[in-house]
C-alpha cells in the first residue's frame, strides 16, 4: 500500500521513475525442459488413478517420478491450492523462487522448484488448456504463484476472531497429516505457499493490492504436470469456489476437482531425474 507522501519529491524524481527496469532473473541460462520429448511420452500412456477432491476438502496423492498428473475441472468452475513435496517430505515447493524465475503465473514449460538447498524442479507443466487467457485488461492471469493459501489465521484477524476450519491451509494440513500419519501440528508446519491452480489473480495498479476475479476455468479444462521426482501432491478445492466473491466461508458455490495420474510406456527420451542444486553450500567459510 502507498501512503500519502510526507516527503517532498526530489528534483530528479521523474528521471528516477523513468529508468527502464531490468529482469531480475533472466532465465536464458536455465536448462530448458525438452517439452516435445515429454509430450511424446504421453503416447500410449495408461491412466492409473482418477481421483476426486471434494469441495472444501483436500486430497493427497502420490505420483512416481516419470509419471504425469492432471488437475482437472470436472463439474463447475473451481480453483485449487496445490502443495508439492518430494515423497519423503524432505523437499517442498518454493513458490517465491518459482515466481522470481517464471513470473507471477505459471503455464506450459514452467517448473515448480523446490526450496534450498536442493532447489531443483519437482514438476514441469506440460499442458495448460487455459493458455489462451493470457493477461487480461486488469492485469489478471491464471495459475498464480503470488497468493499464499487462504488460511484461518488471516481470516481470524480480518473477521474479529472468526473461526473457520475449511480454508485451504487447514484442508492441506488435514490431508497431509492423514497421508503421512503425522500429528496435525507437525503436518501444519510442512504446509507451504501454493500454486493457485485455475485461480485468476493480479495486483491492482493503483494500490498494488492482490485481487482475484471469477476463474475462466470450465469443466474439461486441465493443467498437466510431469513428475521430475517421486512426489506427494496435496490439492485443496478452495472454499472460494471460482473465487469471484469471497473465500474463508461456506458462501461460495464449490465443486470437486479431478486428479488424474498417468503412467507412460517409457520415460521421455533423454530425461533423468534432476540432481540436487550444485552449489557447494560452503557459504564463504
Ligand atoms: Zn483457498
Amino acid at each position: 500500500m502507498h501512503p500519502t507522501p510526507e516527503h517532498a519529491a526530489p528534483e530528479d524524481a521523474e528521471a528516477r521513475r523513468d529508468i527502464v527496469p531490468v529482469i531480475c532473473y533472466p532465465t536464458d541460462a536455465l536448462p530448458a525442459p525438452d517439452l516435445s520429448a515429454y509430450r511424446a511420452a504421453r503416447e500410449g500412456w495408461e491412466k492409473i488413478a482418477d481421483l476426486r477432491v471434494p469441495p472444501r476438502e483436500a486430497l493427497a496423492f502420490d505420483v512416481p517420478a516419470g509419471h504425469f498428473f492432471r488437475i482437472a475441472s470436472v463439474e463447475g468452475p473451481q480453483v485449487g491450492d496445490l502443495n508439492l513435496f518430494s515423497a519423503d517430505l524432505s523437499e517442498r515447493f518454493y513458490s517465491g523462487k518459482t515466481r522470481a524465475l517464471h513470473g507471477t503465473h505459471l503455464s506450459r514449460g514452467d517448473r515448480m522448484w523446490s526450496g534450498f538447498p536442493t532447489m531443483r524442479p519437482l514438476a514441469t507443466i506440460t499442458e495448460d488448456t487455459l493458455d489462451w487467457y493470457g493477461i487480461d485488461a486488469f492485469g489478471g492471469a491464471v495459475h498464480d504463484v503470488i497468493g499464499t493459501r487462504c488460511d484461518p489465521y488471516t481470516h481470524c484477524l480480518l473477521s474479529d476472531g472468526g473461526q473457520y476450519h475449511y480454508c485451504c491451509h487447514s484442508n492441506l494440513t488435514r490431508a497431509l497429516a492423514e497421508a503421512r500419519d503425522l500429528p496435525l501440528r507437525e503436518a501444519e508446519t510442512l504446509v507451504h505457499d501454493v500454486l493457485n491452480v485455475f485461480m485468476c489473480t493480479g495486483f491492482t495498479r493503483d494500490t498494488g493490492q492482490y485481487f482475484m476475479k471469477a476463474s475462466p476455468v470450465r469443466p474439461g479444462d486441465y493443467l498437466e504436470f510431469f513428475a521430475e521426482l517421486d512426489l506427494l501432491g496435496v490439492l485443496s478445492a478452495c472454499p472460494g469456489g471460482d473465487c469471484s466473491s469471497e473465500h474463508s466461508s461456506d458462501t461460495a458455490a464449490c465443486y470437486p476437482l479431478g486428479v488424474e495420474i498417468y503412467r507412460p510406456k517409457s520415460a521421455p527420451e533423454g530425461w533423468a531425474p534432476p540432481a540436487p542444486n550444485a552449489y557447494d553450500r560452503s557459504h564463504g567459510l
